[in-house]
């Protein structure tokens, strides 16, 4: 696997492979590889002649008070882990080179980005469409998968590609669980033993709202106490939000369809934000 730090470097490689009709998947990511990022690679690779990663921890999606300065790391796990899933390069830019001096162009969706993790989280969105529209255009890449586990930026994601006319094919991955049911997460690194048993508060809430609705509940209101009580019964809980939403337009619903997503934001001993999501009626590969 070769590791790329430079952009011009990473676009020269990329341009050699498309002349010789080689196609390209794309898996950008923040690093702290678990087996979610591992799995994504593999799609990617799966459905692609070369997978290209990349690995930055991009500043402009962390608000203030986030935990930018202490995202984990561990840059030679990770570098191992590609190999392992059979990456051909690994990118790994330094955030002078993304973002130089002097830049002044953001890319920004509207109408989708200013509630769930947009509400407490202003300029986040703005932050990955940017940074994902960069790295397009760096890493010229066929298709990019990217994780249902983050359901509202793949919808931002593929309004931004369809409103630019950026010609990369967006492709979600299921969210990839622990045996427990816990979504994978860099984040998980954070949890004590106690603080990872009030994070299961979330996938439990989706098998509870799931059962709910195949018991033929439909009533948001109802289903969203319910997943409240139960994710309140755990300690060092705070809901950030429960949202029960259509998987276009994103816009909340009162009645459960197929089309309905749950999603969730908690907060686990006051400082790890974790989310979770699924369908709750369609019998789709990212159940609990
Ligand atoms: P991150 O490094 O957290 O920015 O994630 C990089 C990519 O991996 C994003 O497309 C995420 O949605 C995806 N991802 C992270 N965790 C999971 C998971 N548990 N299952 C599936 N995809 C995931």
């Amino acid at each position: 696997m070769k590791i790329i730090r430079d952009p011009a470097a990473m676009t020269a490689w990329s341009r050699e492979q498309s002349r010789s009709g080689v196609s390209i998947g794309f898996v950008p990511t923040m690093g702290f590889f678990h087996e979610g990022h591992v799995s994504l690679m593999r799609m990617a690779g799966q459905r692609n002649d070369k997978v290209v990663v990349s690995l930055f921890v991009n500043p402009t999606q962390f608000g203030p008070g986030e935990d930018l300065s202490n995202y984990p790391r561990d840059f030679d796990r990770d570098s191992q882990l590609a190999g392992q899933a059979g990456v051909d390069v690994l990118f790994v830019p330094d955030t002078e080179s993304m973002y130089p001096e002097g830049a002044r162009t953001t890319v920004s969706v509207q109408g989708l980005t200013e509630f769930l993790c947009g509400a407490d989280r202003p300029g986040h969105f703005t932050g990955v469409t940017t940074i994902v529209t960069k790295l397009f255009n760096i890493v010229l890449p066929d298709e990019a998968v990217f994780g249902r586990k983050d359901f509202q930026q793949l919808v931002v994601i593929r309004q931004m590609c369809l409103d630019l006319n950026v010609g990369v094919k967006i492709i979600g991955h299921p969210i990839v669980r622990e045996d427990d049911g816990l979504a994978m997460s860099s984040r998980n690194a954070y949890l004590s033993d106690e603080l990872r048993e009030s994070a299961l508060s979330l996938s439990k809430s989706i098998i509870l709202a799931r059962r709910s609705v195949v018991a033929g509940e439909r009533d948001v209101d109802a289903l969203a106490a319910s997943v409240r009580m139960l994710i309140d019964s755990y300690p060092e809980t705070s809901v950030d939000y429960i949202s029960f939403f259509n998987d276009q337009t994103l816009t909340p619903v009162a009645r459960i369809d197929e089309a309905t997503v749950l999603a969730l934001a908690v907060k686990i001993g006051g400082k790890v934000r974790l989310i979770d999501n699924s369908y709750l009626m369609s019998p789709e590969d990212n159940q609990v």
